[in-house]
């Protein structure tokens, strides 16, 4: 057996899964939450049996994978039989690449420097990705660590879609320009559509909708992203769960100039407290927004509106993009749970080809049907709702460059 264990190290958890990568199985999984605070929980699962386990000692990223190491070595002489000595490698994700990343790479000091320079560009991200990569360099020191980029597969856009209207020489200088992110779930659901759309590959056209918390939109030609809508930083593009997404620079300035807010402050209104939780002034979760919209709450169902608004524009403009479309794939949070989002965005597509199946649009996304099609049969454009599977992708890569 080839275990890899997958990290998704955020600000206050810690997510992790074992993979069995021949096998293609997770054989155990846990979150760790609440990091830093009084009593972070430790929930997770072996061979599908759930536990639970308030955990005291949790006080920072390294406490918390304290927590897991033990997990995993209570599986010596069973799933793990050596314990952590039996691990291949570990994978990480990380969030921002910039430029010196167009692929997994295994980590060693200079990687973790360069991680480091890409803290301005994400800086709610890359600093607890990195905390989480030390804390297994200190805890499972012999076990080889990779590090996956959210932002390597749109290395492939061409300049025409990453570059910025600014000064040319300027923007180089300075490394602006846009980056995308969400890279492993839009790679791991345009090849699921791909093989689903069959014949040639090369000729594929796909949009993909990763609709979670944060969320993003790529168009994908023959497995390559072609463009994407976040940029620099992930604050671009879509309406998310706390974030604004698209907005004339302007306003930052106007923020700055007439109500003297500071840089902190406009960072924390567009980063934190806009998007649908701005919006609808409920919540940045979509249930709950549904929810006070189905119920006839005026604001909620504007925000819905608005969210649905900026990803049908951009559908349309991928299909420019692409000199047309074959597929659009709904996944993560919001595209795989929510069949009110998904109508609202393609019922009025139908000018482009895309004819939306009612009761299939209903039917609940489960990882288990690793794929369903909502659209009618002869559907022009196909609608497809794939569950995301970061993890599986990552530990795929995390082998791969261990194993070389
Ligand atoms: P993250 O970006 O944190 O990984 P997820 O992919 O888990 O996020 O998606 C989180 C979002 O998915 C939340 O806004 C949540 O409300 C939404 N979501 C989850 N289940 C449903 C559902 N049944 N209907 C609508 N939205 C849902």
């Amino acid at each position: 057996m080839n275990c890899v264990l997958v990290i998704n190290s955020g600000s206050s958890s810690l997510k992790w899964n074992l993979y069995d990568v021949e096998g293609e199985q997770i054989l155990a999984k846990g979150l760790v939450e609440r990091i830093g605070e009084q009593a972070p929980l430790h929930k997770y699962s072996v061979n599908g049996q759930a536990a639970s386990e308030t955990v005291p000692a949790a006080k920072d990223h390294e406490g918390a994978l304290g927590q897991v190491v033990a997990v995993l070595e209570g599986l010596k002489g069973g799933l793990l039989p050596g314990g952590i000595a039996d691990l291949h490698s570990i994978g990480h994700r990380v969030v921002h690449g910039a430029l010196a990343f167009t692929q997994p790479v295994l980590i060693d000091e200079a990687v973790k420097a360069k991680i480091r320079e890409c803290f301005p560009l994400a800086p709610l991200h890359n600093p607890p990705n990195l905390m989480g990569i030390e804390a297994c360099g200190h805890l499972m020191p012999a076990v080889p660590q990779v590090a996956v980029f959210d932002t390597a597969f749109h290395q492939t856009m061409p300049e025409r879609a990453y570059l910025y209207a600014l000064p040319h020489g300027f923007a180089q200088d300075h490394q602006l320009r846009r980056y995308g992110f969400h890279g492993i779930s839009h790679q791991f659901v345009s090849e699921q559509a791909s093989r689903h759309l069959g014949g040639d590959p090369t000729g594929h056209r796909v949009v993909t909708c990763h609709l979670g918390n944060g969320a993003s939109i790529t168009a994908v030609k023959g497995g390559r992203s072609v463009d994407t809508s976040m940029g620099l930083t992930p604050l671009e593009g879509l309406v998310m769960g706390t974030r604004c997404g698209d907005l004339d620079a302007g306003v930052v300035l106007h923020l700055a100039r007439a109500l003297g807010m500071t840089i902190e402050q406009v960072d924390t209104l567009l980063n934190r407290k806009s998007g649908m939780l701005g919006l609808s002034g409920l919540s940045n979760d979509m249930r709950e927004v549904e929810d006070a919209a189905v119920a006839g709450n005026l604001q909620a169902k504007l925000a819905l509106e608005v969210y649905c608004y900026r990803l049908r524009k951009y559908i349309g403009a991928y299909a420019a993009a692409l000199d047309g479309l074959d597929a659009i794939v709904f996944t993560a949070g919001v595209g795989e749970h929510s069949p009110l989002v998904r109508e609202a965005v393609c019922r009025p597509l139908g000018w482009l080809g895309v004819e939306l199946d009612a009761t299939r649009n209903e039917a609940p996304a489960t990882h288990k049907s690793p794929l369903t099609e909502i659209t009618v049969p002869g559907s022009r454009v196909k609608v497809l709702v794939i569950p995301t599977n970061e993890e599986l992708m990552i530990a795929r890569e995390a082998a791969k460059l261990t194993r070389g």
